[in-house]
């Protein structure tokens, strides 16, 4: 009950961003409007959000218009406040979203403030006053004197400090990597090559292995690897060694189609109970990679729950460890796992680790990104998408690895066809 009561506030990335983008957009694009930015745990790319917040700059004159424009935006259902410099909405789909006025020259401070989070801040406010300096939301005030800056990367310098990114903003350390202008150049969408652990209707997928592929190279990607449910997930139509077989055929062909494009032979394979895999060898022999996942038996306690992970990465097949606690964000909490000791057996054995970039999932949790990458563990960001549409979900595993303050180089399918297809072979 109290899990129900403290997730009703929260809603999922994903629906969030989609209802904040339009509005956005719209003010952003109003005529009167100086300049506009998200703000809050959008902005940060937490994994759940609580409201949208927008901030926005005009001259004073201009408030009022902006406002009522903001209030009568298609999505709105119920105006919660409206005032001046600040009015709150109810949006259809049941998520509210505040839209924030300020002047031009107060807009770096407010949006820096409204950015948060509450320990970014206080952090901030902190290594602030050691230099004589107030930091609030108004300004950065040196005595009575404001200290001007025209964006974010001018407070941060004012504070003696390299710009740091919104997702980092969550007291893990910025403030100290910013101090010493070592702030990592975070993985960016582009910096991806490639696709791995999706669905086709092998397995419960909604599209065949063609049309996931050409979604992929649609999208820009050079490679795209399936992984269809093992034989144990029968509710999932998990596939026979007959199919896999039948498969690999299909995934021939294609790739003697289409050129310039890669489909990797991979399967999502289920961990049984015991932490040995749902193939025997010689099936699991036949693909390129193999995604090693736990999909039944999930009552463990968390000595059960690494044991089972950690036995299974000791396959040499075993190639990438999918979505690692199973939590369903908003849903069901995963098994509790010992993230430093599956991540530890996860460097020593050179299995990756995913970023389960599914909105519902996000598992890999950020918060254990940043260990992982310590550790030499590459980590996948992989959509498990089940249909066409849920391929581009790997962007916002991509916001999540940004998070958990991952770099190009420490994420597996940033690697091109050639390097993965070594990898692959010669990993371990
Ligand atoms: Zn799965
Ligand atoms: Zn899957």
């Amino acid at each position: 009950m109290q899990q129900i009561r403290q997730f009703a506030s929260r809603h999922l990335y994903h629906h969030a961003e989609q209802a904040a983008r339009p509005l956005f957009e719209a003010v952003k694009k109003h005529a009167k409007v100086i300049r506009a930015e998200l703000a809050g745990s959008l902005r940060r790319h937490k994994e759940t959000i609580k409201d949208i917040d927008i901030v926005a700059s005009c001259k004073e004159a201009d408030r009022a218009a902006i406002m009522d424009f903001f209030t009568k935006l298609p999505t709105v259902q119920n105006i919660i406040a409206k005032g001046d410099t600040k009015s709150s909405v109810l949006l259809e789909n049941g998520i509210a979203a505040d839209l924030r006025l300020t002047t031009d020259k107060d807009f770096p401070y407010l949006l820096h403030h409204l950015t948060g989070s509450a320990e970014h801040n206080i952090a901030l406010r902190g290594h602030g006053q050691k230099l004589g300096i107030k930091v609030s939301e108004w300004g950065l005030f040196k005595g009575e004197k404001l200290i001007r800056c025209k964006d974010e990367t001018e407070i941060f310098a004012a504070l003696g400090m390299s710009y740091v990114p919104p997702e980092l903003r969550e007291d893990t350390g910025e403030l100290d990597a910013a101090l010493k202008d070592k702030i990592p150049r975070l993985i960016e969408n582009e910096d991806l090559k490639g696709v791995l652990h999706c669905h086709s209707t092998y397995s419960d997928g909604a599209n065949s292995i063609r049309e996931m592929a050409e979604e992929c190279r649609r999208l820009g990607f050079e490679y795209f690897g399936i992984c269809d449910h093992s034989m144990s997930v029968y509710y999932a139509k998990g596939l026979s060694p007959e199919r896999v077989k039948q498969q690999h055929k299909e995934i021939d062909k294609l790739n003697a189609e289409l050129k310039g494009f890669h489909i990797f032979k991979g399967t999502e394979c289920d961990i049984l109970p015991d932490g040995k895999l749902d193939y025997p060898d010689n099936v699991l022999a036949s693909f390129d990679f193999v995604v090693a996942s736990i999909h039944s038996s999930m009552n463990m306690t968390e000595e059960q729950a690494t044991k089972r992970l950690i036995k299974a990465m000791e396959h040499p097949a075993v190639k990438i460890i999918g979505h690692p606690t199973g939590r369903l964000l908003l849903g069901r909490e995963g098994y509790p796992i010992n993230h430093r000791k599956v991540i530890e057996a996860a460097a020593e054995l050179g299995v990756s680790i995913e970023i389960n970039a599914s909105p519902h999932r996000f598992d890999l949790d950020w918060r254990y990104c940043k260990y992982a990458a310590e550790k030499g563990v590459q980590i996948s960001i992989n959509p498990d998408a089940h249909e066409v549409a849920g391929i581009a979900d790997i962007f916002y595993g991509v916001g999540i690895a940004r998070k958990g303050w991952l770099r190009k180089n420490e994420v597996l399918n940033t690697k091109s066809t050639k390097e993965i297809a070594k990898w692959f072979r010669e990993t371990r």
